[in-house]
């Protein structure tokens, strides 16, 4: 199985070689990954200048290939450069991506993009609380994902997270309930406004949506689809 890795936290990232040492127990990995962070960039691609992409020789014993572009942009580069590919795994994105950050995740759009240019896709991100993760108690976890989606009959595009002591795992849906997006207002060391945006839920998570399972220390497995139609709408309107 030719299997390739991409994330969004960039090609120096330690949870990108964790997938991929999980990665290397199923098959042949090749990474391409973006030369910077391209967090929260969701599905962007490159398409007003030109892109790159050049090997890389730190990364132990994978072929690497670093890409000016976004994380849709890398998984597009790997497939081209490779030809056939039997898999694309992204990440493990240092951060969870569940309910609407799935929207903004540039974790869940290389994998996004691997299905769209037909190739079955999961995404890993992992819950943390600041220190840098080891990936010791949840890289069983990884292989048994890729082992069990890889075994035939299993969706096209999974998104996974990964709790920090996991305890099982479970299917489970995209929470979608109320966020709070709210701009704060900050001032620069020369007093002029800037801005960030922060969003935080505001509710329980309902349960058997990814954030529950999160917060109860399950492995989080949620399959996507590519349609945005709301099929509920669409029927009544027609
Ligand atoms: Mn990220």
């Amino acid at each position: 199985m030719k299997i390739l890795v991409s994330n969004d936290d960039g090609i120096f990232s330690p949870g990108l070689i964790a997938l991929a040492e999980v990665a290397s127990q199923f098959g042949e990995v090749v990474i391409f990954a973006p030369d910077f962070e391209q967090s929260a960039m969701g599905h962007a691609i490159t398409i007003k200048r030109p892109l790159t992409y050049h090997r890389v020789k730190f990364l132990k014993e994978f072929e690497s290939y670093r890409v000016n572009g976004t994380p849709a942009d890398c998984v597009a580069m790997g497939l081209y450069h490779l030809g056939e590919v039997d898999l694309v795994l992204s990440g493990i994105n240092v951060g969870s991506n569940l309910g609407s950050d799935i929207w903004h995740s540039g974790t869940v759009a290389a994998a996004k993009q691997g299905v769209i240019l037909g190739v079955q896709s999961i995404a890993f991100s992992q819950a943390i609380n600041g220190e840098e993760p080891n990936y010791e108690k949840q890289k069983p976890y990884v292989a048994e994902v890729i082992k069990m989606l890889t075994n035939g009959n299993q969706p096209r595009l999974v998104n996974v997270n990964l709790p920090e002591e996991p305890v099982g795992m479970c299917w489970t849906h995209q929470s979608v309930r109320h966020y709070n997006g709210k701009v704060v207002e900050g001032h620069d060391p020369n007093g002029r406004k800037h801005y960030w945006f922060a969003a935080t839920p505001l509710t329980n998570p309902d349960e058997h949506s990814d954030r529950w399972a999160i917060d109860h220390d399950y492995v989080s497995l949620t399959p996507l689809r590519l349609s945005l139609t709301d099929d509920e709408w669409l029927a009544k309107l027609i």
